[in-house]
């Protein structure tokens, strides 16, 4: 196991987001998470990785690392909570006045406090993982979007987290585009790579994890192997999702 939670639950005000919810994350695996707009999907993958603060989550990492959000955190744990995860998010989030390199090198020397060169050579041996070793001087708007998300995976990369967290990585693509994206996150997953990706792509869920879940109104509704949750859906909320985005 590399990170199970229990009883995370995340309000804005008065409106209750994640609702009790509890989960395992297997190393090596590559949860998906699927429901409709507004479910709570995006909320919870901030929980995970702490850019939203839960009211309450037992977290356990496999390496012993526990925190219980009931309780007051400090910042080393927060901070230590950061580290175990990369994020990918929908709309990229590069930054636009630096390079597709430099936005690599970013999080390891100035939060990780790396040797510069060290860095510049993982960031480069990472950009050419993601096919975009003749782009790396390029600036963001001098790339596609395709180009620029592969370049957001890079990124996440860079920091070696222990988990890799994709919040819808292809709905802001062209269609053409959507496949090059997904192929990487592929590669990654047939790299071993413990991953939680919220998507809409039946098909990547479907071929690519190994666990399905299925969110509705900040509860997980249902959850299983893919072919099960995507095949035979039990509850009628996952079968109408389906339907509607199939
Ligand atoms: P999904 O990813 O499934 O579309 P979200 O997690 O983005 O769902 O949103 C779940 C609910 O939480 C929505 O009603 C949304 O408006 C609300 N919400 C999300 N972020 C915030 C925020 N920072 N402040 C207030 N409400 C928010």
């Amino acid at each position: 196991m590399l990170l199970s939670i229990n009883g995370l639950t995340k309000s804005f005000q008065d409106l209750h987001v994640i609702k009790n919810v509890d989960i395992t994350v297997e190393k090596g695996k590559v949860v998906t998470i699927m429901g409709p707009s507004g479910s709570g999907k995006t909320t919870f993958l901030r929980c995970l990785n702490g850019l939203e603060l839960p009211e309450q989550g037992h977290y356990q990492f496999g390496d012993g690392f526990t925190l219980d959000f009931t309780q007051k955190l400090t910042k080393k744990d927060m901070l230590r909570l950061r580290r175990k995860s990369g994020m990918v998010f929908q709309s990229y989030h590069l930054f636009p006045h630096k390079t597709a390199l430099q936005n690599v090198m970013e999080g390891p020397v100035i939060v990780q406090k790396k040797d510069k060169q060290i860095a510049r050579n993982e960031a480069q041996q990472l950009l050419t993982k993601v096919g975009l070793h003749d782009k790396m001087d390029l600036y963001p708007h001098q790339l596609s979007g395709g180009q620029q998300q592969r370049v957001g995976i890079a990124r996440a990369l860079a920091i070696e987290p222990e988990l890799m967290l994709f919040d819808e990585p292809t709905s802001a693509l062209d269609p053409e585009l959507v496949g090059e994206v997904l192929s990487v996150i592929k590669e990654l997953a047939n790299e071993g790579w413990t991953m939680v990706v919220v998507t809409h792509e039946v098909s990547f869920a479907r071929h690519v994890s190994d666990h399905v879940i299925f969110m509705d109104g900040g509860h997980i509704v249902e959850q299983g192997p893919p072919k099960d949750v995507l095949e035979k859906p039990k509850e009628p909320r996952t079968q109408q999702f389906l339907t509607r985005i199939v």
